[in-house]
């Protein structure tokens, strides 16, 4: 865990304008542009797939290659623009994150999804809710890819109703034990620390026993076993935690304040998701591929009709992500926007898949090696996993009806 000094002093003042020279002399001495993607039948990658197939070699040396950007970002002075000066961020508005954000999209940069949930999810937490030794010896190194963090909530019987969760920690001095196991954990294969929430107090009501912790995920008594999707790699695992310690100064919050610390993370993941929701497939390569697919069904007038529909939908649901994301900006909670946004986002994705099997048929489940048919197969069955990643449909449809149509509370079983 090598960690250097920035190059650019964080508390430096500096102009919008001139945030924006030093960044594009940044990206212009590090990275090549990236020339306008022009999708055009049969030519580059037919790839829409949602989850990457790949081995562990090949993850461990993708996660290699964004670690390798994370750090030159940081250490240019890029790579935690918007946080605290004291824990190692530069200290400025969330509209120069923005001007960086426009400006990289120019150049071909590596992809920094083995950072998405330690960044978008666990560093927020970390941010809120740890100590002060502990921000300072994690927030830092995470920003500039030295480590990587995952997030412990689901376990094999609490999913939606994660208050339900069972892993135990207990006080033994300075320290807590920790047994139990999770479920479903993306990223803790390759990650350094977790964000665990556990059970501490078994007699208090579900919501009221809880606490968070960072955990060491090379501790002694922490077991990492990966899951196989149906999409081909193993993003997800089962940990088994088996009598873990973890000092008590690596608490989130108080004792039995655990369901605020998983809120936090639940609401930065809601944030998270929604923001990709507007790209988590490229809306506008889909649909050029589902134009160019028309060879298939330029003679079916309901299927152009379909597509038209799709259009319409996938457009809508871009707006409802975007007009969510600029509450965010404008620094407002997330509102039912982001459970509207990932519902329809979900919606056209199965759309989607319905309809390119009616026009595909078999193409779509035997490789002919023809460009732009059987790649279709890894949307089809990634599609399952985005309805159940970050709140189910089921769950998202509660909350609109809630939330939005003002419909009754929905009963619960036990509290
Ligand atoms: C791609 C992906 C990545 C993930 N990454 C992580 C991770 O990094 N860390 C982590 O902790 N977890 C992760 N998860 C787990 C995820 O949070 C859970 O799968 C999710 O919360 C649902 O829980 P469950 O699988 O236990 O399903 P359950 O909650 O058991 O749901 C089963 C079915 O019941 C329905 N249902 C449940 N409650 C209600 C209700 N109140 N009303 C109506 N219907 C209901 C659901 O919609 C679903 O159809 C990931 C999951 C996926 C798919």
């Amino acid at each position: 865990m090598s960690s250097q000094q920035s190059t650019v002093s964080p508390s430096e003042l500096i102009t919008e304008e001139e945030f924006r020279a030093q960044a594009l002399a940044f990206l212009e001495a590090n990275a090549e542009p990236r020339p306008p993607e022009k999708v055009e039948w049969g030519v580059g990658s037919d790839s829409v797939e949602l989850f990457a197939d790949k081995t562990p070699e090949q993850e461990l040396e993708d996660l290699e290659v964004s670690r390798t950007w994370r750090a030159k970002l940081y250490d240019g002075g890029f790579g935690w623009i918007t946080g605290p000066v004291a824990y190692g961020g530069r200290g400025l508005p969330g509209s120069y994150q923005s001007i960086f954000n426009s400006l990289e999209s120019n150049f071909k940069t590596p992809s920094q999804g083995p950072f998405g949930i330690g960044l978008g999810m666990v560093a927020p937490t970390i941010a809120a809710h740890a100590t002060e030794d502990v921000k300072h010896k994690y927030l830092k190194s995470m920003y500039r890819g030295d480590i990587v963090g995952c997030q412990l909530f689901s376990e094999p019987s609490s999913g939606s109703d994660l208050a339900s969760l069972q892993t135990k920690a207990e006080r033994d001095g300075d320290e807590w034990v920790i047994n139990g196991q999770k479920v479903w954990t993306s990223g803790a294969q390759f990650s350094d620390i977790g964000e665990i929430i556990c059970r501490t107090d078994p007699s208090l009501p579900k919501h009221k026993g809880l606490t968070g912790f960072v955990v060491n995920m090379k501790a002694p008594g922490v077991e990492v076993r990966p899951l196989r999707q149906m999409t081909g790699g193993t993003s997800f695992n089962e940990v088994f935690f088996n009598n873990v310690k973890i000092p008590d100064d690596h608490r989130l919050g108080d004792v039995n304040g655990g369901w605020t610390v998983a809120l936090t993370t639940l609401m930065n993941e809601r944030a998270a998701i929604g923001g990709s929701g507007a790209g988590i497939i490229g809306v506008n390569k889909t649909f050029e591929l589902l134009m160019q697919l028309g060879e298939f069904y330029k003679d079916d007038p309901i299927a152009r009709q379909q597509v038209a529909n799709l259009y319409i939908h996938m457009k809508t649901a871009h707006f409802t992500s975007m007009r969510a994301m600029a509450k965010i900006k404008a620094g407002q909670l997330p509102g039912p926007e982001m459970s509207l946004g990932k519902l329809s986002l979900t919606n056209n994705l199965q759309k989607i898949g319905e309809f390119v099997s009616h026009v595909l048929g078999p193409k779509l489940v035997a490789d002919t090696g023809e460009w732009g048919t059987y790649s279709w197969a890894s949307l089809l069955l990634g599609t399952p996993g985005i309805r159940v990643a970050g709140g189910t449909d089921e769950v998202m449809k509660n909350i609109i009806g809630e939330r939005v149509l003002g419909l009754p509370k929905e009963p619960k079983a036990n509290n």
